[in-house]
């Protein structure tokens, strides 16, 4: 693991409004995880003010669960995404447990839930989030190829840890999708085996072509190779290969 910059600050908002679900909650600013194609990183780079490159600095938001606390008195019911910028399983979960508590007190409501990560650490919060009535696991799985999704989620799950906690959690009556975004080079049809019957259903999903996405591409020769024909024929290909093993599939670019 990378040296990560750690401080602890205190939030001023936790419960936020997003565009994709009704309220995101971020417990952390920053992720360990550091995949190269976080579109989080261009601008929470600036928002933070770190200078420290994408995936090495993290702030905790240490007060996250009380403010939580009071601000979902006053919220109007809807689905919360937890995380829009970050993945709440990211390492340092281990130690700050701040995506823990705050499911505990959202056990207590009656807010629908969407959970999304690359770790398998989300495990270990099983026995709380089957409590929560209306819950949805999402574990972001976009390559069967391990050695490809190492190149581009450097310090996410193994694949295989991340299918088998999907599995996991669809047999313990848990809501699943297996997000297949940004789609990474790998073969479909293997990709399909892969899923089938680990998650309820499959988005897929294209590449966010942000600055540093652009760069690490160009680095690496990969323009070419992962432009637009490549994410509607491979997107096309996986969608036909679920479908035909009776998954359901949504591409959602
Ligand atoms: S896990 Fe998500 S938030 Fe974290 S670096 Fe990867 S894409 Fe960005």
């Amino acid at each position: 693991m990378r040296p990560t910059v750690v401080r602890e600050v205190h939030a001023k908002s936790i419960l936020n409004r997003s565009k994709i679900h009704d309220y995101c909650i971020n417990p952390y600013t920053g992720c360990e995880v550091g995949c190269v194609y976080c579109y989080a990183a261009l601008f929470m780079r600036r928002y933070s003010g770190h200078s420290e490159p994408w995936g090495q600095f993290v702030d905790v938001k240490i007060n996250a669960p009380a403010l939580l606390a009071r601000q979902i008195l006053r919220a109007k019911r809807g689905s919360i995404w937890i995380a829009s910028v970050c993945d709440p399983y990211q390492p340092l979960e281990e130690r700050y447990r701040l995506t823990r508590r705050i499911l505990e007190l959202l056990a207590e409501r009656d807010f629908p839930i969407v959970i999304q990560t690359k770790s398998a650490r989300v495990r270990h919060d099983l026995d709380v989030i089957r409590q929560i009535p209306d819950a949805t696991l999402g574990l972001t799985i976009a390559t069967e190829n391990e050695a490809t999704a190492r190149l581009f989620e450097p310090h996410a799950s193994p694949i295989a840890e991340r299918v088998a906690v999907l599995r996991e959690f669809k047999a313990a009556g848990v809501a699943t999708y297996a997000f297949a975004g940004p789609l990474l080079p790998g073969d479909p049809e293997h990709l399909a085996a892969l899923l089938d019957g680990a998650a309820d259903r499959v988005l897929i999903d294209r590449m966010n072509y942000v600055p540093t996405v652009r760069r690490f591409y160009a680095r690496h020769r990969l323009l070419d190779a992962l432009g637009e024909p490549f994410f509607r024929t491979q997107a096309r290909r996986l969608a036909l290969a679920l479908r035909k093993r009776g998954v359901a599939a949504d591409v959602v670019f």
